[in-house]
């Protein structure tokens, strides 16, 4: 394709330089009509529906049910995935639709990370084909809600090696019993997917735990200080029965569930930029508005370096995304390159972040100007689906083929 000259003619028609639309080298250029189209209808979405009611959900620390059905109606569930009843958009408008739901609020996107990214994803990856058809369509409509159990109470980083939920063969089915932890969804998830190590082999295999199974309960961690919105769970598995058609018939071992995270990893990497460019772009119309020394704040020059270095660290995230999931689409995504983006768009999330609430002045701190929980949800962001630590020695393991993670 005549990608420049394309690119060109389009974007005599686009302002660019519009504050609300802060894709300031045009990446959205790079998508086709129809999923262009179905990113404006995510942004407006979210900034009509979801951005009025999201601080008091912040506030109260209470998941919006109600906006449910209308985020299905998006269809965006699973949009990269090409399962049955699956959108099949493909990585790159997959990953750039996460960044419009972190740009008006990062506890739906991380709501809709785990549900059609992680839960579908290890259904997706992980299933039999006949699973797919029982499970994936239903998730995609959203009249199945999926949560991911992989974290326990006592291993984080460690999970690969240290993962202690067992699963024992029982007759034709499973028997499993351990402690999850930082389970997202899951008190009022359809299907919670278990990481669970199997007694026999030693592999870890995920099972599809169905809603109201015996044994697995459920205490709602209360108290965070980021992504108050998202519903995140301790489960407790104790003599939990699953039958053998429930097992992840694909998931042999956890290089399996890697796989998983790979994808899942660059959606929190669009995410990291969404919530960078949501406090970017408060932060502008506010010190267009603010007036301080009888001028707008935006007009001193110390305002506007911070601004220019937050567009920079945004525009820089989104470049290193677009070439990643472009990679991903073209099956060529390794672990490393998905390691590079999180941890990049993530630091330079927190430091935009940071410059957004410091050019509000006190305001940065008071929700209803909404960058205070962008700044409190980023620390969230920040350390999951693995944390700069861990993804950085990935990407160093690559790099100098030497491991060094313990
Ligand atoms: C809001 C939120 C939502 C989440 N949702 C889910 C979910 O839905 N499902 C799920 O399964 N999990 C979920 N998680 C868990 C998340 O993936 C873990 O928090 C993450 O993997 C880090 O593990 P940890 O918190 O136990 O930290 P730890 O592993 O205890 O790490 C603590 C610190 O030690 C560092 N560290 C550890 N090992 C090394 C090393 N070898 N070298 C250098 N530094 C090291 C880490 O980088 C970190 O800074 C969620 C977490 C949060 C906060």
């Amino acid at each position: 394709m005549n990608y420049v000259a394309e690119v060109s003619a389009d974007l005599e028609d686009l302002d660019l330089t519009d504050s609300p639309f802060s894709d300031f080298l045009g990446f959205e250029l790079l998508l086709e009509d129809r999923d262009r189209e179905l990113l404006s209808s995510v942004r407006a979405h979210m900034t009509r529906v979801v951005e009025p009611v999201i601080n008091e959900h912040w506030t109260r620390a209470t998941f919006p049910h109600d906006l449910v059905p209308g985020l299905a109606e998006l269809g965006i569930a699973g949009l990269a995935y090409d399962g049955p009843g699956c959108p099949a958009r493909g990585a790159l408008v997959d990953g750039m639709v996460a960044m419009e739901l972190g740009r008006v609020d990062p506890s739906i996107a991380t709501f809709m990370g785990v549900h059609g990214g992680l839960a579908m994803g290890s259904i997706h990856l992980c299933g039999s084909e006949e699973q797919k058809e029982r499970w994936l369509p239903a998730m995609a409509r959203m009249e199945l809600i999926g949560a991911f159990g992989l974290t326990e109470p006592d291993t984080g980083s460690a999970i690969a090696g240290g993962l202690a939920t067992s699963a024992k063969r029982d007759g034709d089915g499973w028997v499993l019993n351990g402690e999850k932890k930082w389970i997202g969804n899951a008190d009022f998830a359809d299907l919670v997917i278990i990481w669970a190590r199997d007694e026999d082999d030693g592999e870890v295999k995920g099972f599809v735990v169905e809603k109201d199974t015996p044994g697995m309960t459920f205490d709602v961690q209360q108290d965070k200080i980021a992504l108050r919105v998202v519903q995140n769970s301790e489960i407790h598995l104790a003599d939990v029965h699953v039958p053998e058609e429930n097992r992840l018939q694909e998931g042999n071992g956890f290089h399996d569930t890697a796989q998983v995270l790979k994808v899942t990893r660059m959606g929190v990497a669009w995410q990291a930029v969404g919530c960078a460019r949501g406090a970017y772009e408060h932060a502008l119309r506010y010190t267009k508005a603010r007036e301080q020394f009888g001028k707008p704040i935006a007009s001193f020059q110390m305002v506007q370096d911070l601004l220019v270095k937050m567009l920079s660290n945004v525009t820089a995230a989104t470049a290193m995304n677009v070439r990643a999931s472009q990679l991903q689409d073209a099956g060529l995504l390794k672990d490393e390159h998905a390691s590079l983006c999180k941890v990049h768009a993530t630091v330079r999330m927190r430091e935009t972040v940071g410059w957004a609430r410091e050019v509000l002045g006190g305001n940065g701190i008071l929700l209803e100007h909404h960058v205070g929980r962008f700044v409190a949800d980023a620390e969230a962001i920040y350390s999951y689906e693995g944390t700069r630590e861990m993804n950085t020695l990935i990407v160093g393991r690559a790099i100098t083929g030497e491991s060094a993670f313990v």
